[in-house]
């Protein structure tokens, strides 16, 4: 006793639980583009990285350079730096996270927003 079923997209039949052809060869070239996608991740990530950060103007001098091999080896510059930041403020270095974690969350302007997509 087969059950049958049609593809929602072509109209071909199925047997139950088959995947039309319509459908795999979709997923295939998904398939691909998160592949694709991967690859350029895991080359972003292994490329060097170079932070400058500076503060002049009345200079209560903050100019730091974190140059790393890799996108991980950055995270920990930054992590150190978040610790001394921490300390010299006087604060968590939890709170300094918190206080990013609202700034990096807070939504852009929508024309920034707009700038960024262009
Ligand atoms: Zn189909």
């Amino acid at each position: 006793m087969a059950k049958y079923r049609e593809c929602e997209k072509c109209g071909a039949a199925l047997d139950h639980g088959e995947v039309c052809d319509c459908e795999s060869k979709g997923q295939e070239e998904k398939d691909v583009l998160y592949e694709a996608n991967r690859a350029a991740i895991r080359e972003a990530l292994a490329a060097e990285v170079l932070i400058t950060l500076e503060k002049k103007a009345g200079s209560e001098t903050f100019r730091r350079k974190i140059e790393a091999s890799s996108a991980s080896a950055a995270l920990n510059g930054l992590a150190v730096l978040l610790r001394e930041y921490a300390a010299l403020v006087g604060l968590n270095p939890v709170e300094i996270l918190a206080l990013l974690a609202t700034v990096l969350t807070v939504p852009a302007p929508a024309g920034k927003e707009r700038a960024k997509e262009e």
